[in-house]
């Protein structure tokens, strides 16, 4: 079988966490709308990843669209279709990492802080070795921070096996929503492809998650 895009910036990988630098920061010069490599990436904010460095990307090859985990929110889903259907993508690669802030709150403990309980802002600036100061007011957005679900860590603990399997968690959870959407082709010849890594900040390398296998459960 022919190699996919995906495999080809796996390889890109390698050599990222080998000292290569593939990514070319200079101005491409006048470039088409539509990605070239008809990819479109959902990663995380988190500062230790630069998804153009670590996939070897050139401007012009892929969407790129990140947020607080790489997780698949309403509006990831949003920037999924439009990148699919209107500018003709169709392999999708989600990437989680390793030591991630998501890891170590929960909805419920940052809405109550922000809320101004005096108990969770105190863990919350246990956890982050920031004075959190709470807001004293209630919001209705946003609905959700989508923190990973399972037993909470302190913030950036470094890998073991049960923050592993909370990463791979959410990491098949955002390939569900993203293959089970209606409007998001996931068979047919208009079909999308989606594959899902977990990034480890201490390597440089990337790891797929397998799919499908277990999303986890509040515990
Ligand atoms: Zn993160």
């Amino acid at each position: 079988m022919a190699k996919s895009t995906t495999d080809r910036y796996l390889e890109n990988n390698k050599r990222y966490a080998g000292g290569q630098a593939i990514h070319k920061p200079t101005y491409p010069g006048k470039l088409p709308i539509a990605p070239a490599r008809r990819v479109a990436v959902v990663a995380c904010m988190d500062a230790r990843l630069d998804v153009e460095d670590l996939l070897g990307l050139q401007t012009g090859d892929a969407h790129v669209i990140r947020n607080a985990g790489g997780v698949v929110s309403d509006d990831t889903i949003r920037c999924l279709i439009i990148s699919h259907h209107l500018l003709d993508t169709n392999e999708i690669i989600l990437v989680h990492h390793t030591r991630c802030g998501m890891l170590a709150f929960t909805d419920d403990l940052l809405k109550a802080g922000l809320e101004g309980d005096p108990a969770a802002g105190k863990l919350l600036s246990q956890a982050t070795g920031r004075a959190f100061t709470g807001c004293k007011k209630s919001a209705a957005m946003p609905s959700a921070f989508h923190a990973f679900r399972g037993q909470i860590e302190p913030l950036d603990a470094p890998r073991d096996a049960k923050q592993t399997e909370r990463l791979e968690w959410d990491v098949r959870r955002g390939m569900s929503s993203i293959l089970n959407h209606p409007w998001i082709p996931a068979n047919g010849p208009d079909a999308v492809t989606v594959r899902g890594f977990i990034y480890d900040v201490d390597t440089g390398k990337l790891e797929e998650v397998s799919y499908p296998g277990p999303m986890g459960s509040i515990g």
